[in-house]
């Protein structure tokens, strides 16, 4: 099982891995940037380089580059959308260059409608595998939203929908946020729901796209549409729920990681990762 948490990169990208290993993390999710901020640093090839030989005497097998929180693909406004295609795009090229397994953001939101938003997304998504086809290949990873305001991508439905859109299929992959989906009124807590949650997305999308799972328990009830990760356990969805995230079948190839609350105490905050180790094993 590939587990782990975003980790912090402060004092250079290369530090991730500092904190990997104390958090025995085998995979991760990283920012390039401040997540923020409009303007993305620049990253030397000789920072590059230095990531990749970090990550290649860790133990880490995955790395996932976070977006920035700014950029809205399904916005009304056109120059929101250009200056988040730009973005993104810059985003990405440090995410190739440091050899990332994947880019994974938000659709974003929609004033006007959903069908606009989803119509608007897939126009984003589009251009920007386009933009990035030939010299930045990498996975672009589309998460699901918690369905606060107009949301894009909150449902499967709606995750279905911009699927149908998406012209050049090989480029994405999705990531199921728990949290996301629980506020958004979509229970995860049983083996049923799990199982049901899956096949649908089988059905819509396709397994074989699904390659992140954002394991994060939910500070509100089902439904509440609000976004506020809890530590597993200790929130609405509890401990008993992640179990079947971890040890479904359907899941054996996809990485998890973890976006919970976090004490600064590297000792402390371990305790999210052994707590799903142990679920793990007594299947
Ligand atoms: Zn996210
Ligand atoms: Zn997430």
């Amino acid at each position: 099982m590939l587990l782990g948490y975003h980790v912090s990169t402060s004092g250079g990208l290369h530090k991730a891995f500092q904190e990997a290993e104390a958090l025995e993390c085998s995979a991760i999710q990283i920012f390039v940037g401040s997540p923020q901020m409009w303007n993305t640093p620049i990253v030397s090839p000789k920072e590059a380089e230095k990531f990749k030989q970090e990550w290649k005497k860790s133990k880490v097998k995955k790395v996932l580059v976070h977006s920035a929180y700014l950029p809205n693909p399904a916005s009304h406004k056109t120059t929101l959308r250009n200056v988040s295609l730009k973005k993104m795009k810059e985003e990405i090229r440090i995410a190739c260059a440091i050899g990332a397994n994947g880019y994974n953001f938000h659709c974003g939101s929609n004033q006007d409608s959903n069908i606009e938003g989803i119509t608007l997304t897939i126009q984003t998504l589009n251009r920007l595998a386009e933009l990035s086809d030939e010299k930045y290949a990498i996975p672009l990873i589309i998460e699901n939203d918690a369905g606060a305001g107009n949301r894009i991508g909150d449902t499967i439905e709606e995750l279905g929908l911009i699927w149908e859109g998406i012209k050049n299929k090989k480029r994405f992959g999705f990531t199921l946020d728990t949290c996301h989906l629980f506020v958004s009124g979509i229970d995860v807590r049983t083996k049923k729901d799990v199982d049901e949650l899956l096949a649908k997305f089988d059905k819509l999308i396709g397994l074989e796209y699904l390659k992140f799972i954002h394991l994060n328990d939910a500070k509100f009830e089902l439904g509440s549409r609000k976004d506020r990760h809890a530590n597993i356990g200790e929130g609405f969805i509890g401990l008993n729920a992640f179990k079947y995230w971890v040890t479904s079948p359907k899941l054996k190839n996809v990485a998890f990681i973890l976006e919970t609350p976090r004490t600064g105490n590297l000792k402390e905050d371990l305790k999210d990762i052994l707590a799903l180790k142990k679920i793990a094993k007594s299947r």
